[in-house]
């Protein structure tokens, strides 16, 4: 008896929405011709397009911010699958994106979320990065 009621609670708590996704843009539910993540008119060809919801560019990095294989892909060609903390090189090597200021301190703030906070990392550097974590970051906050 107890035992079931356990297992309920937690099926309901898997629901609640995650520190690690970013919140809907304030502009999603606008009308079509203007852009949900940024929320400016889409001009093409110096026409509005009263048919699209998303400037390519915003719908490129809303996909970045959402999908964590999509940001992999993003960050391991634009950090040239080099590891940023010890500068291994490794073409198929087993990299980590890593987020330069922690996801838990975003509240909302999509900047955490886009590429200037994402950092390739290999493996090894993520797990020591991860367990220095909270020293680090202490450390960066009282130098600013
Ligand atoms: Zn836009
Ligand atoms: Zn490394």
């Amino acid at each position: 008896m107890h035992m079931a009621r356990v297992r309920k609670a937690r099926k309901t708590t898997r629901k609640v929405i995650s520190h690690r996704t970013p919140p809907k843009p304030i502009h999603w539910n606008c009308k079509r011709g203007t852009c949900r993540f940024c929320g400016d008119p889409i001009i093409e060809n110096d026409k509005p397009n009263t048919r699209k919801h998303w400037h390519q560019a915003c719908a490129e990095l809303w996909v970045i911010m959402n999908n964590p294989s999509k940001a992999r892909e993003h960050v391991l060609k634009r950090d040239n699958y080099t590891c940023q903390s010890c500068l291994t090189y490794s073409r198929y090597g087993q990299f980590d994106v890593d987020h330069r200021k922690p996801l838990y301190e975003a509240n909302g703030d999509h900047s955490y979320w886009q590429p200037p906070n994402l950092v390739l990392l290999c493996k090894d550097c993520h797990k020591a990065k991860t367990k220095t974590d909270m020293v680090l970051w202490r450390a960066f906050k009282a130098l600013d």
